[in-house]
């Protein structure tokens, strides 16, 4: 992401050593230190009680948008606070290219994967594997083009003509449904 575009209250937080990235708020200790791959206990909390960004600490508005892993998503246990939509764009390109787990997530993603409409290819058509982290954007407008363009694969529900869109939850539901299946997700 450009350094540009990046929402302005993210770019003013302190910067990592490592790839220069902006410390999440929800990442910095009271004295000031900070590990990217942990979250601040008392960090999560403050957000939660104030509902502040995890990443950049002002206040949160709606909506609100949740960074996690599949297997936290299917834990219902999300380990980093709440954050802008917009700062979540900006962490969806700026974390995963450090190259190891941030933000909760233990590794990078294998594939980020875009459901979304203008998606090429139908959702059970693809190979899915279990580092993959499945993506929704907003119902009215979906993602930004730069978010549209980075997912390694875009993938969509097929409909039948004239009816009407499913809703994000239940498609997003169908494809997760679809890659625990290939990636032996289920317990058996
Ligand atoms: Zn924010």
């Amino acid at each position: 992401m450009d350094e540009n575009t990046l929402p302005s209250d993210l770019a003013a937080r302190p910067r990592s050593q490592e790839g220069g990235v902006p410390v999440p708020f929800a990442c910095e200790h009271e004295d000031g230190g900070f590990g990217l791959r942990e979250v601040s206990k008392r960090r999560a909390i403050r957000c939660a009680l104030s509902r502040i960004c995890g990443l950049c600490g002002i206040s949160l508005g709606w909506p609100v948008a949740f960074l996690g892993s599949p297997e936290e998503v299917d834990d219902n246990a999300l380990h980093f606070p709440p954050v802008h939509e917009a700062c979540a764009d900006a962490a969806l390109s700026l974390y995963p290219a450090l190259g190891a787990g941030v933000l909760a997530i233990d590794g990078p993603p294998d594939a980020w994967v875009l459901l979304t409409t203008g998606g090429a290819q139908s959702y059970h058509e693809v190979g899915y594997r279990p580092g993959d982290v499945l993506l929704g954007g907003r119902e009215s407008a979906g993602v930004p083009d730069e978010v549209h363009a980075s997912a390694e694969l875009r993938v969509r529900v097929p409909m039948v003509a004239g009816r009407r869109a499913l809703n994000l939850v239940t498609a997003l539901a169908i494809v997760l449904g679809e890659a625990l299946r290939q990636t032996g997700g289920f317990p058996s």
